[in-house]
Parts: structure tokens; sequence; C-alpha cells
């Protein structure tokens, strides 16, 4: 997976790598697609919801540029697969997801695999969590109508946020870096992910 699908498509950071050769991706997918786990796709796990691409969890994590003592925010926690990835690498993850059910899924798989520096929460991630602010990176692993305004709100000095922006069937990952108080805005490449439902996202069954 790591060499035909990640480093041959550009991925270089050893940080990235050393994380996605550690964390099994089998783990995190539903029993019926165990043959298909290092697939170059993403997969279904259940809820309507999937397990990102190996390929866009490795670039989007290379794009947030984690430094070993960061703070992280993710929304969207689905299978929990993305979330040990950054865990590996930061000091803390902060993990948001609406959905109740794989909520709970990846916060019993992710402590039984000993990760004791992420922390769950149930809820809309549009919102951030502004009790834990400010991070060091945020990263949204749903694609919004816009940037949520409250994100940017939570972002420390010399913060990044990786997010994809666009409509429902396609968007632009997006890189937004804060120096010096002031924000810029970077455009990778088009991409597909579900929708971020929610107060600053989309609404529901619209
Ligand atoms: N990175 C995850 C993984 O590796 O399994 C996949 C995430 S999946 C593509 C996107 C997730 O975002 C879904 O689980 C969905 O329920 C969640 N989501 C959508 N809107 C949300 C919101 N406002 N707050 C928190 N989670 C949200």
């Amino acid at each position: 997976m790591l060499s035909e699908q990640i480093i041959s498509r550009g991925v270089s950071s050893k940080i990235v790598i050393d994380a996605m050769m550690k964390v099994e991706r089998h783990k995190f997918v539903p029993q019926s697609f165990i043959n298909s786990a290092y697939d170059d796709s993403p997969l279904p796990i259940g809820e309507g919801q999937t397990i990102s691409q190996p390929y866009m969890v490795a670039v989007m994590t290379e794009y947030m540029d984690i430094k070993r003592g960061d703070k992280v925010l993710e929304i969207g926690t689905g299978s929990g697969y993305q979330t040990a990835i950054l865990a590996e690498i930061a000091s803390e993850v902060y993990t948001v997801e609406r959905n109740r059910a794989l909520s709970l899924k990846a916060e019993k798989l992710l402590k039984s695999l000993g990760y004791s520096n992420i922390f769950f929460k149930i809820g809309d991630g549009t919102l951030g969590w502004s009790e834990f602010a400010p991070f060091d990176r945020i990263l949204v692993t749903a694609g919004a109508p816009l940037v949520p305004q409250s994100l940017p709100h939570q972002l420390s000095d010399n913060g990044v946020i990786v997010i994809p922006v666009g409509d429902k069937f396609t968007q632009m990952l997006k890189i937004i870096k804060r120096e010096n108080g002031k924000f810029s805005e970077y455009d990778k490449f088009f991409c597909c992910f579900v929708p971020l439902i929610g107060d600053q996202g989309w609404m529901e069954n619209k």
C-alpha cells in the first residue's frame, strides 16, 4: 500500500510514512471488507459513512505538517483510522464525530490499541471544540460548503487547517495557514468526501 499508492504519488514525509506503516488499516474496516482493507479506495464503515482512501489520509497528514508536541483537532472521526495516524505524530488529538455509533466504536477500538492521547466528542464539529482551543492543526475529513467560521478562530498562530471545500460531489482540498494573525489559503487538488453536516456545514438531507 505504502510504496504503490502513497510514496509513488509523492508523499515523502518520513514522519507520515512511519505512522502509516504502524497503523494497520484492516483493524478499522468492517469484517466484510477485510480483504479490501489495503485497497486504493475509501470503504464503507456503516452509518452511510466511509473510511478515507489511504493516499488521501497520507497526503492530508503531510499537508498538515504536524510537529511532535502539536495539539490537533480532527472533525469527522469516522472509523478512527486517520485519528490513529494523527495520534502517532501529534501530542494530543481532539476528534469530533456527529454520529454517535461511529464515535463510540472508534473510541473503543483506539483505546484497545493503547492510544491515550486521543480525546473524543460526539457532536457538531463545524463548531470546533472551543474548550480546548487553540489548536496547532485542524483537519476536516468531510466536504464543507465553506470553511466553517468557527475553525479559524480556534487555530493558533502559525497554525494550519486542511479542509475539502466545494459542493456535495467535488471539493477542492484547501490548506489555510495563519501567520502573525493573517490567514492565507492554498488550493491543492480536487477530491470527493462525504458531506460535512452541521450548523456551519451542509443541512441534513438537503
Ligand atoms: N477519516 C475517517 C476515517 O479514517 O475513517 C473518515 C471520515 S468520513 C470520510 C467523514 C466523517 O465525518 C463521517 O464519519 C461523518 O459522520 C463525519 N461528519 C460529518 N459531518 C460532521 C460534523 N459536523 N461533525 C463531526 N463529524 C462529522
